[in-house]
């Protein structure tokens, strides 16, 4: 609980203080130190300030400054030590004996143990070793990529170390903390409103200089945290030389070299953590250790003793001075135009004090240097905002006069001065021993070579395709003669009547006509986990760039793309890396089109009924083509005409090939796969039962098959709806098979299955394939449907309605229904339109 919560009179004892360094000190200095009994003198609602009686004196804060302090308070330390007494044993029991009213001591020792819970967050560039730290420490399984962009949200976990429990937090990676993209914003948010009592600032010791300006910015925020100098293992195998100490010092934090993907490090900088979790805040003018709470810390500390590697470079825990203190809070130097800038603004910003207890003074100033959008509006609520800006637009007219470049240029030069000084300082040499990335350069120059890199990349994709397509067959026809098989005997075991028909017409028909492309699924998942671990993926995108800029999109909305083949919903979430707004919605809008493997269900059903096998594939890729063709003109059109709106430029990221182990590999394809399983047994399941049901009431045993389904419900919607669709020759049947596709497109292909379904004999012999789209051909094509209407059928399914769930990501990723309606009505009018024209001239043309 927090103070602010605390009526008048009564008593609680301080957990501890949150947010920023400056904040944390004052509130410090006043003397709301830990495990001490706070009582409120006077707390009235919506009334500033309250008073507080804190170690015999009276002091007063405002109310947002209380809600920043955690407590707890007599209520809930009983209520804890009761559930302690619940659970110890009947012998322990009689020492923990109640004691009412509780003493001080108790009430202390209560806040201790609220304490040893840390909250901390996980910031840093994208695919620097972050979910892996995450999944190390709290034994989770979250998804590590070799690509930038997988972590898209906060993922919680917990870890428990030397007595503490560790609520880590793992971030979207992010290159710096300004406004431009969602991630950085969220970041930011998350950092500012939930305020975690600890950064862990992990670092990618490859690519220093890039990684530490981040730094810089977590160094403005006046943050409690530490540097995790990840992927150590390849600095030392390059042979580099780093004075870790030294750029510690520097940069004012805690530098820990650690290797996340095996786990070193881990140890230490966890115990750095709570080292400077509870020491730091505790110390005097002349840098001693609050003696009280050295005590308690070097008590804590004699217990780990030798469990976590000797010397340690934090450690409050030894005298009465902290041992090898690295960690303060500096100003980073912007150097003398810009340091007089942030020293006006900073002064006009100190005199309204409504948002001192949230930022860093000086972080704002410097914020509102770099023409920060949500800094101006966090100051324009202010008494004095105008005045503010007016001070800061002035500020920023010296820079450019005396830098010659706009001062958010001029903050970023000078964070990298700084980072390039103190990289120097601290004796950093790129070593010659190895070259860690020797082997993807050579790589690089083949994969993205400027003529080779385009067939390179064809041929993958195709051989991706192929091979899902021809290896997957022969899992494919196992599962259906299983699911056949199954249907047979069920059929015979059970009573006549309609359950019987509801379990094999509806049931397994509909399940089964889905579920044999599972494997199908799961090798195309394979391949594109494989690319995306590996590292290809973002070659692909940086191959596809030129290209996608033509398209008037950006070479990572390459990546959600071919993540659409898989399945949309992820696809568009995925969307999240894009920097720009424009492209991020454009890409959003047109990856419908992109023929997810939820399609494919129906598209194998169709080629293998009404063609042969040696013009199957072509009509496949032919469909992946137009949906790619589509896309491509799509997307030139909204660019031009519907979404507006300027582009921001940004970093492509190239991260080193690395081999992905199998066990990851195997993670990410059965994640897919489990979701696709998952929907079989839900959506899919329930919707085979309602067609089935709509197919057979109202029932009447006396007429064919035929003319059952032509009488009943379904048969009744399909004729009603059946003339907006004659423009494009499709029957009630297939009209009944796209309107259940709305739900999920498998659908449509177990709808046929059902609606399809009946006295066939399924033969046991090698032939069941064949016999069975034998079988389909004649009903199909007693109907009345060519394969001209086919195809058209294939094209208005790829093109139309994206799956509802798509729907709902596109509605949550844009943040309005107004896109998502968008989304529905175009490509419906878009499926319309093409497959219409296509049979119109197909007849014409004589097919
Ligand atoms: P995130 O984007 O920051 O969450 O980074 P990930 O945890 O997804 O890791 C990115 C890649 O770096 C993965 O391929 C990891 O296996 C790899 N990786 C992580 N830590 C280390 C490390 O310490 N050394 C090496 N060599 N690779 C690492
Ligand atoms: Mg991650």
């Amino acid at each position: 609980m927090r103070l602010s919560d605390l009526k008048t009179g009564e008593k609680g004892v301080i957990v501890k203080v949150l947010g920023h360094g400056g904040f944390r000190k004052r509130i410090v200095e006043m003397g709301f130190i830990k495990g001490k009994v706070v009582q409120v003198l006077l707390n009235a609602p919506l009334q500033d300030p309250v008073k507080y009686k804190v170690m015999g004196y009276e002091v007063s804060l405002r109310h947002e400054e209380a809600e920043m302090i955690e407590v707890i308070s007599v209520s809930e330390a009983e209520k804890l030590q009761q559930e302690e007494l619940m659970q110890a044993s009947d012998a322990v029991r009689g020492k923990l004996a109640e004691e009412r009213p509780m003493t001080d001591k108790q009430l202390k020792a209560a806040a201790m143990k609220k304490r040893r819970i840390i909250n901390v967050a996980l910031v840093g560039n994208p695919n620097c070793g972050k979910t892996s730290l995450f999944n190390f420490a709290s034994g989770a399984h979250e998804r590590v990529g070799n690509y930038s962009g997988v972590t898209v949200d906060a993922k919680e976990g917990t870890a428990f170390f030397e007595g503490y429990e560790f609520r880590l937090v793992d971030l979207p990676g992010t290159y710096s903390l300004s406004a431009y993209s969602p991630e950085e914003m969220y970041v930011r948010r998350q950092i500012i409103d939930k305020t975690p009592d600890f950064v862990i600032n992990v670092i990618d010791s490859s690519n220093l200089e890039r990684n530490l300006y981040l730094t810089t910015q977590l160094v403005d925020m006046n943050l409690r945290m530490v540097c995790a100098l990840n992927m150590f293992d390849e600095l030392e195998a390059r042979g580099d030389k780093l004075d870790l100490r030294t750029l510690g010092v520097l940069f004012g934090v805690p530098m820990i070299p650690t290797v996340f993907k095996t786990g070193k490090g881990v140890d230490l900088l966890f115990h750095i953590i709570i080292n400077m979790y509870e020491g730091m805040d505790f110390l005097d003018k002349d840098g001693n250790i609050n003696p009280e709470v050295a005590r308690d810390l070097q008590e804590w500390h004699k217990s780990y003793e030798g469990k976590h590697g000797g010397d340690h470079e934090e450690d409050y825990s030894h005298g009465t001075r902290p041992n090898k203190s690295v960690y303060r809070h500096i100003h980073l130097n912007h150097g003398v135009y810009i340091e007089d800038a942030i020293s006006k603004l900073y002064e006009e910003l100190q005199r309204e004090d409504s948002l001192r207890h949230k930022y860093s003074m000086r972080y704002l100033a410097i914020k509102l240097l770099e023409m920060d959008a949500h800094a101006e509006k966090l100051v324009g609520t202010l008494s004095n905002g105008k005045q503010i800006l007016a001070v800061r637009d002035a500020a920023a007219a010296n820079i450019q006069k005396e830098l010659k470049e706009d001062s958010e240029t001029a903050v970023m030069n000078a964070k990298y001065a700084f980072i390039h000084g103190a990289l120097q300082e601290a004796g950093y040499e790129e070593g010659t021993k190895m070259d860690t990335y020797q082997v993807t350069h050579i790589l690089d120059h083949f994969i993205t070579h400027k003529y080779f890199g385009f067939p390179l990349f064809f041929v993958l994709i195709f051989m991706m395709f192929w091979v899902t397509f021809t290896l997957g067959q022969y899992p494919m026809d196992w599962i259906d003669t299983g699911v056949a098989a199954l249907g047979d005997w069920v059929g015979r075991v059970m009573p006549d009547g309609p359950l019987r028909d509801m379990v094999v017409d509806g049931i397994i028909a509909g399940v089964g006509a889905v579920i044999v492309f599972l494997p199908q699924i799961l090798i195309l998942y394979a391949f594109i986990s494989f690319m995306e671990d590996s590292g290809y993926m973002a070659r692909a995108a940086f191959i596809m760039d030129r290209l996608m800029h033509k398209m008037g999109v950006h070479g990572k909305s390459f990546i959600p793309l071919i993540m659409g083949f898989g399945c949309n919903v992820p696809a568009v979430m995925a969307t999240r890396t894009i920097e720009s707004r424009r492209s991020r919605l454009i890409t959003m809008l047109v990856l419908p089109l992109m023929s997810c493997s939820a399609r494919l269900p129906i598209y194998i059903m169709i080629t293998s009924t009404f063609f042969a096998l040696k013009y199957r594939s072509w009509i496949m890729i032919s469909l992946y083509f137009i949906g790619i063709v589509m896309a491509v003109l799509m997307s030139r059109i909204f660019s031009r005409y519907v979404v507006k709106g300027d582009d921001v430029p940004f970093v492509m990221e190239l991260p080193p090939y690395r081999f992905p182990t199998g066990k990851a590999m195997f993670r990410h394809t059965w994640e897919k796969g489990k979701q696709y399983l998952k929907k079989m047994g839900g959506i899919i399941l329930v919707a085979s039962v309602i067609v089935w049901a709509l197919g057979y009431f109202p029932h009447h045993e006396e007429l064919t098959p035929q003319e059952q389904q032509e009488q009943s419900y379904i048969g009744r919607i399909g004729k009603t709806i059946e003339p907006a669709f004659r423009a494009q020759g499709f029957d009630w049947k297939l009209d009944v098979g796209l309107l259940a596709g709305v739900g999920a497109k498998e659908i449509v292909a177990s709808t046929m299955g059902v609606l399809y379904a009946g006295d066939e004999t399924v033969a046991d012999d090698e032939e069941a394939d064949s016999v069975k789209y034998a079988n389909l051909h004649k009903k199909m094509s007693a109907d009345g449907i060519t394969p001209l209407v086919a195809f058209c059928f294939l094209l208005f399914v790829l093109l139309y309605f994206p799956c509802i769930a798509t729907i709902a990501a596109i509605k949550n990723e844009s943040g309005s229904w107004k896109w998502a309606l968008f989304t529905v009505i175009y490509t419906t009018g878009l499926a319309w339109i093409v497959s219409a024209v296509v049979y119109q001239v197909g007849r014409l043309m004589g097919f």
